[in-house]
């Protein structure tokens, strides 16, 4: 197993399969996108599938795929199906912008944990927020994902100023639509003008929902990132990630492999140790993952607290969202 210097067990893996998307959400990205890695650097379909199993061989139960927009990536379809045949929980998140295409593909790998990254119920605000007129088409595909009876989690990054007030029209979307609604705290990478008064953190969207609705906390998960609730009758439910105002580190089982081959074992963490180049010289990369679990700092990465905005600037990984896929 892997295990780090903490006693908590890695079993969970987040692989970003490219660091390109069709949207430029100015939370995770410049307008402008990023200057595109060399390809030749990026991660084959086949190295993918080779790198992920040697993370199964080691214990790993979940793979989560991520971006960028994983569906962007050329070999999407068949690195999904590769997958979908180890004895693991496989799940995405996407922007739901290519999903109708992969439906044959989710279907033979068993792929039913789907979260949608969607940030605003306003079509003009998701536009603002996207920079990217594909509101209709999202929304479309979550209703068809719906209808074929998958169970949908939505992820909503609350940004104070941007999309707060909506976040009582994201529970009330609850009422009658099971669909669960995860509140993603904004957090601090590389180009996204993160700063603490744009956090709307735990505390105020738990008052801001209770002040409508009665809520009920609902059980989480051993190794559950988000914190439950419900409003008693509702359909669905809703939950918050509170990465910045309350870290959840104690229970982390999380790794990521970055689409460029590089194990980070942690969101925040700036160690990120090079697996790609190992694989393509056919050494082991059993122990630089190994080694990459040791080293796993007990919080954040080693962060300070996140009120602590200079020291954050200075210590926080210096990639953005796009390229660590969250
Ligand atoms: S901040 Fe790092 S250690 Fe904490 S929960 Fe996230 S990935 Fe795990």
């Amino acid at each position: 197993m892997l295990k780090d210097t903490f006693g908590r067990t890695h079993d969970y893996l987040r692989i970003s399969l490219t660091e390109k998307c069709s949207m430029r959400c100015f939370y995770c990205m410049p307008a402008e996108g990023i200057p595109l890695g060399d390809a030749s650097k990026i991660m084959k379909k086949d190295e993918v599938i080779a790198i992920a199993q040697t993370f199964v061989d080691l214990g790993v139960k979940k793979i989560r795929l991520t971006g960028g927009e994983p569906l962007v990536c050329k070999h999407a379809g068949e690195i999904i199906e590769a997958l979908g045949q180890m004895p693991i929980e496989l799940a995405i998140t996407t922007n739901a912008a290519h999903i109708d295409k992969f439906m044959p593909s989710f279907k033979k790998a068993g792929l039913t944990n789907i979260n949608v990254s969607m940030d605003s119920l306003s079509e003009e605000k998701f536009n603002q927020i996207t920079r990217r007129k594909l509101f209709e088409t999202v929304q479309n595909n979550i209703k068809m994902l719906m209808d074929d009876g998958y169970t949908i989690k939505i992820n909503v990054v609350v940004m104070r100023g941007v999309n707060d007030e909506e976040i009582v029209d994201f529970v009330n979307w609850t009422k009658d639509t099971p669909i669960h609604v995860r509140f993603i705290e904004f957090m601090p990478f590389d180009g996204n003008n993160w700063n603490w008064g744009k956090v709307f953190g735990y505390k105020e969207i738990i008052e801001k929902v209770s002040n409508v609705h009665t809520i009920e906390k609902l059980t989480d998960g051993p190794n559950s990132t988000s914190k439950a609730y419900r409003v008693p009758g509702f359909a669905g439910t809703f939950a918050v990630i509170s990465s910045v105002t309350n870290p959840f580190c104690g229970t982390c089982n999380r790794m990521r492999l970055t689409a460029d081959g590089k194990i980070k074992n942690c969101l925040f963490g700036q160690e990120e140790l090079d697996l790609l180049t190992a694989h393509r010289n056919s050494e082991s990369i059993e122990h630089i993952i190994r080694q990459s679990v040791t080293n796993k700092e007990k919080r954040c990465g080693g962060l300070p607290e996140f009120e602590n905005e200079e020291e954050i600037k200075k210590k926080m990984s210096k990639r953005s969202m796009i390229r660590i896929g969250g």
